[in-house]
């Protein structure tokens, strides 16, 4: 799991960017494309350890709360250095004792500004959100299923988790401090909400009933694109019909799906660009994968609006079939009627 965002930017906050070792207070950076000096990075140290067998890690303490804020303490890497080494010396009480200390500290002789704070915080948490409902860490994995062979499926799981998150970016308050980031936010909310219509139109969902099954078991469930040319009585042309119906459709939720991850990388560019500048710099681009092709291959494919899309984004299902030619990579074409709602 690691240390989330937003314990990241609480931790931040309370040490005041600075490293909480007696004395030291050393003004601290997020990475090093902000220095040129290794020893001003700030490391987000484990108070017990990470691992049982790191420093101070014997504890009964489960491992799934040891990347909390209550166990973490920001310091300079001399600092980090000086107590892993010398974990006897400094206990898990006595690195406890800094922390307040130097958190108390900074309360009473920093001007923070406390609004900006409390606004990026909640910002962060909203990120960390994102990253948990998209899948964000597998998105590659999930997201093969839509391309894999011509028939898009998708786990029930994370049609779910998808619906959480259109939902939760809609129930949001959003504190407007950030236009662009929040404009990435509904711009991927709106992308998915159309990927999880389209699919939907023609998804062969289970016919057991909701309450014969658990979350858990429902969720493993593949969702499958429903073969609907396939009909029983004997009519040629009604049967081609279809199956270019079907083949548009499947090709419209690939686009959808290439879309969203689109949406994505343009999200975390927003936060990169107004919020924490090396955020999932390790993890890269989100990529996705599609095949295979007739020969057995598979391609990797990085997804991104150009500068010149960067103004619109996405701009909604009719205006978004038309133009998804000009998109860096794409699978269908034009407009079909059949997905919009006639009103009589
Ligand atoms: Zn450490
Ligand atoms: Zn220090």
């Amino acid at each position: 799991m690691g240390i989330s965002l937003k314990t990241h930017k609480i931790l931040w906050a309370k040490s005041g960017s600075k490293c909480a070792f007696p004395e030291c207070k050393k003004d601290l950076v997020v990475d090093e494309s902000e220095t040129d000096d290794p020893s001003v990075i700030g490391e987000e140290a484990h108070i017990i350890g990470r691992k049982n067998d790191g420093p101070r890690g014997k504890s009964e303490l489960p491992i799934e709360e040891r990347d909390r804020y209550d166990n973490l303490i920001l310091l300079c890497s001399i600092h980090h250095k000086l107590i892993d080494d010398q974990e006897r010396k400094y206990t898990v009480q006595l690195l406890h004792q800094y922390k307040i200390e130097h958190e108390n500290w900074v309360k009473e002789n920093l001007r923070i500004d406390k609004a900006k704070e409390r606004v990026d915080i909640i910002y962060a948490g909203y990120i960390d959100k994102f990253i948990e409902l998209a899948e964000v860490d597998n998105w590659k994995g999930w997201s093969s299923f839509v391309f894999g062979g011509g028939q898009p499926h998708i786990y029930h799981r994370n049609i779910r988790k998808l619906r959480e998150l259109i939902e939760f970016t809609l129930s949001r308050v959003w504190p407007g401090r950030y236009p662009d980031l929040e404009k990435a936010f509904h711009n991927f909310k709106n992308v998915s909400n159309d990927f999880l219509t389209v699919f939907e139109k023609h998804a062969q969902f289970q016919t057991v009933s909701d309450d014969e099954l658990t979350v858990e078991e429902k969720d493993e469930q593949m969702i499958w694109t429903e073969k609907f040319y396939r009909i029983r009585e004997y009519d040629e042309e009604r049967y081609h019909s279809l199956l270019r119906k079907f083949e548009y459709h499947c090709l419209l939720v690939e686009d959808l799906a290439l879309e969203m991850t689109r949406a994505a990388n343009y999200l975390f560019d927003m936060v990169r660009l107004y919020f924490f500048p090396t955020y999932r710099i390790e993890e890269g681009i989100l990529l996705i994968e599609i095949g295979p092709f007739m020969d057995m291959s598979w391609k990797t494919i990085r997804n991104e609006y150009k500068p010149d899309e960067r103004e619109s984004l996405y701009p909604g299902l009719r205006q978004f079939m038309e133009i998804r030619e000009s998109r860096n990579y794409f699978r269908g074409k034009g407009i079909d009627e059949d997905y919009f709602p006639k009103y009589y």
